[in-house]
């Protein structure tokens, strides 16, 4: 673990170096200060010279001067190498959340996701920073202390530094303990985090049901948590810094007592002695800093240690190393055996086979819950088949580089995903960078022109989070505008009209119908009557692919699929 965090070092060797050096002269001045004085007291005052004395003030206060010069160097250079380092580590923990598969996040809670790159990390820069470097910087003025009082008295010296180890112990006692209270508290920071998400995400479900006693309930126990949790934590606090306080006092009243006793003895100067005093104090600076870092290094280590946990692990999917870049595919998709089912549980697709050719329109109908939306979306390989192979004109979809088998791939869905962002953004994400025109262009096609103009902000009305602020048929439209302006090769459409009214639904199909000339298109649809026009109909049961045929044929051969059309057909009848 050290090594890994020692690595995020590497580009920041100048500043290291640099405010480390800084320190080290800052920690050298705080030792020279005691000796100094030493002198004054010893030397400059027994001879009565004032212009020696003020000159020896001077130099005491430069000393001071430089002294500060280094502290800012270190306080903001240091930090700055801490933030640096931290936003290092964000931004890889933001990388590799980006690169885990669908299926990974299907499992895992936003919140959850979101205190790891926030919360979690918050710490870590202070380690950073203050970790090594003032560990190294804390230890040398020990070190040195140690070494200046050996020489002006060595009986004196080992006497005060007997006391060291166990202020040291008893640091170390106080940080194992934080560590667990801390691991606890980012435990339940997640949770809480992912409460308010869940609840805010379906703020519109918990007023409908008015269930918001309910969730209160549920919040006020995260919170009581969290309460329980920050107050185990402080209690270690408080006890480590009493003691501390404590104990430091005793060490310079220790010091006094025993300095005293060697003065009176005849073996301690004056000088000496408040030179000791004051060396003994300059050691509390350190031991209290050595605490500080003690008391960071819990919280920043429990957090590093929840981000090297996910940094670890491997995304489920990688591409091959041989694996093919394709530019423009002709879109012939083939399916060949494909066994698929979802995590722990039973095989959605038990041996799916059927081609598609190039530009060929095929609809998927069949019961819910058959199978037709996991059929599609193993293409872009959101999931992984765990047997069969797919073909795309003919090369399997794991010999093709990711990203390039994305590209070819557009996907219309019946709950759209807007961005909180304007209508130019959301459109443009189909093909970033794209121009006003292109834009509008896009809009045009998908009929969204006049909806765009009647806004006041056109282009650049904001839309809310998830597209809020629209409704079902803008939204669906805005996302047909997307697609075409990615312009993909192969099409899926899934349930992409089923939540719009009858007459919503008329004017989105004329725009899909569009957007679908000259792509391989699959159509999933509920409403038989929106897929009459596909080239070929394939019926997904529980059994695979049961009919497949024209409407005209399906209807003859008395199967699923008439089953399944006079059933709507009666509906919509009764209906109307
Ligand atoms: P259809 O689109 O035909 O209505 P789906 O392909 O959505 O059916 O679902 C097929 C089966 O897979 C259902 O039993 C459903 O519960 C299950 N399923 C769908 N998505 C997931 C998922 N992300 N994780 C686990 N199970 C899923
Ligand atoms: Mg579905």
């Amino acid at each position: 673990m050290l090594r890994a965090f020692m690595s995020y070092y590497k580009p920041y060797k100048a500043l290291f170096a640099f405010t480390l050096a800084c320190g080290i002269l800052a920690g050298a001045l705080e030792l020279a200060f005691p000796l100094a004085i030493n002198y004054v007291i010893d030397n400059l005052l027994p001879s009565g010279n004032w212009q020696l004395i003020l000159w020896g003030g001077i130099g005491l206060f430069t000393m001071y001067i430089l002294n500060g010069g280094f502290h800012y160097v270190v306080t903001y250079w240091g930090h700055k190498l801490g933030i640096n380092i931290e936003t290092d580590m964000r931004r890889d923990l933001f990388s590799h959340i980006q690169n885990q598969s669908v299926q990974y996040f299907d499992n895992t809670k936003t919140g959850h996701l979101m205190s790891r790159l926030t919360n979690d990390l918050m710490d870590i820069g202070e380690i950073a920073h203050h970790g090594p470097e003032e560990l190294a910087i804390s230890i040398m003025t020990l070190l040195g202390a140690f070494g200046i009082m050996l020489t002006i008295n060595w009986k004196l010296a080992i006497l005060t530094f007997v006391l060291v180890p166990f202020l040291i112990l008893f640091t170390y006692y106080f940080g194992k303990k934080m560590s667990v209270a801390m691991t606890m508290l980012f435990g339940s920071i997640a949770d809480f985090n992912s409460r308010v998400e869940n609840n805010v995400t379906g703020i519109r479900v918990v007023k409908a049901f008015v269930n918001e006693k309910h969730e209160m309930d549920k919040f006020q126990t995260n919170n009581n948590h969290f309460r329980f949790s920050k107050l185990a934590s402080y209690k270690i606090m408080a006890k480590h810094t009493a003691f501390s306080q404590i104990l430091m006092k005793f060490l310079l009243i220790f010091v006094l007592l025993c300095g005293t006793w060697f003065v009176i003895q005849g073996e301690l100067t004056y000088g000496e002695f408040v030179a000791f005093v004051l060396l003994a104090n300059v050691m509390v600076g350190p031991i209290q800093k050595l605490n500080a870092v003690m008391e960071m290094y819990p919280k920043g280590i429990a957090g590093f240690r929840r981000y090297l946990d996910l940094l670890n692990m491997k995304p489920e999917q990688e591409d091959r190393p041989d694996a093919i870049h394709v530019d423009q595919v002709k879109g012939e998709i083939t399916y060949k055996d494909v066994v698929f089912g979802y995590e722990n549980k039973d095989k959605v697709l038990k041996g799916v086979n059927f081609s598609i050719k190039a530009g060929e329109t095929v609809a998927l109908v069949g019961p819910s819950g058959a199978g037709k939306t996991t059929i599609t979306s193993l293409l872009p390989r959101f999931y992984e088949v765990e047997s069969g192979e797919i073909l795309i004109d003919q090369t399997s979809i794991h010999d093709l580089t990711m990203a390039s088998l994305r590209e070819q791939i557009g996907v219309v869905q019946q709950d759209v995903f807007l961005f909180d962002a304007s209508i130019r953004e959301n459109i443009a994400y189909g093909k970033l960078g794209a121009t006003d025109e292109e834009i509008w262009k896009a809009a045009e096609q998908a009929q969204m022109t006049k909806i765009i103009q009647s806004l006041p902000e056109g282009l650049d009305t904001l839309i809310g989070e998830r597209g809020v602020k629209l409704s079902g048929g803008q939204k669906q439209r805005l996302s047909i505008a997307r697609m075409f302006l990615k312009n993909p090769a192969i099409l899926i459409l899934d349930e992409a009209t089923s939540a719009l009214d009858t007459e919503t639904e008329s004017a989105i199909q004329q725009a899909l119908a569009e957007l679908s000339v000259g792509r391989t298109t699959i159509v999933i649809a509920h409403r038989l009557a929106t897929i009459k026009e596909a080239d070929r109909i394939f019926v997904v049961t529980e059994n695979g692919i049961e009919e497949e045929g024209t409407h005209q044929e399906l209807l003859q051969q008395k199967g699923t699929y008439s089953r399944l059309h006079q059933a709507q057909f009666d509906f919509d009848y009764a209906g109307a």
